[in-house]
């Protein structure tokens, strides 16, 4: 993006936005760095979005089948779409899922769930999220786990922001937790109520800024022009 005109219509902006996903097919940086054995980036093929979400990294369901939040996190992303009032199908459809890397680490050295990712990975990594974010410039961004939360609040744990939202720009930001089956967090009835909370508030914006409407699908046919 750097040096190129910023796009404006929505045509140029998903014209912009499939490049990008080709090139971010292609990278290899964290391979090449060494940080990871085998990189195999999850673009994913998505338009425009007026809701888009930023998590922590692909997992093992996702790396075999190509796509972002293709295992349990997608599942549980799905429920709480249907808790705000979307329709079924609302995680493919309403939703542009990013990640703050975007090739899966493996697993943690504990067997413990998946490997965040470590701070050369993220580097290497947040020049594509951000070129996404700056592209759709959507009116609510989902950030979802820790790692999603620490790329825009300092350090705080994690009951101290679900619950909460802020405007940054024209974009709306949403704290959640990890949707990870393996989150303890949500275990506790305080937590879920205050996910219950940041749900009711996604239900007045899925209205008030028309958030479950697609856009700029009928450029799609320019996409690759
Ligand atoms: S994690 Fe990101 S920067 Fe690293 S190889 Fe994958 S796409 Fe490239």
């Amino acid at each position: 993006m750097s040096g190129a005109a910023t796009p404006t219509s929505p045509n140029q902006r998903l014209t912009h936005l499939r490049r990008l996903q080709r090139r971010l097919a292609a990278c290899r940086a964290c391979q090449d760095a060494g940080l990871l054995a085998r990189a195999n980036p999850i673009a994913g093929d998505q338009g425009l979005r007026q809701l888009m979400l930023l998590g922590q990294a692909p997992g093992r369901h996702s790396d075999a089948a190509g796509v972002p939040f293709a295992g349990p996190s997608g599942r549980q992303i799905e429920r709480w779409l249907r808790q705000a009032g979307f329709a079924e199908g609302a995680l493919r459809r309403d939703v542009y899922l990013t990640s703050v890397t975007r090739c899966d680490p493996g697993k943690s050295r504990a067997g413990a769930g998946d490997r965040p990712p470590g701070r050369d990975e993220q580097a290497l990594c947040a020049h594509w999220w951000r070129a996404e974010l700056a592209l759709l410039r959507p009116a609510v961004l989902l950030l979802c786990g820790r790692l999603a939360l620490a790329q825009f609040y300092p350090p705080r744990p994690l009951e101290a922001l679900v619950g909460t939202w802020r405007r940054e720009g024209d974009t709306w930001l949403l704290p959640l937790p990890h949707p990870s089956g393996v989150s303890r967090w949500l275990n506790d009835p305080g937590h879920r109520a205050l996910v219950d909370r940041a749900l009711a508030q996604l239900a007045e914006w899925r209205v008030a800024l028309a958030l479950d409407r697609e856009r700029g699908e009928a450029a799609s046919g320019d996409a690759d022009g």
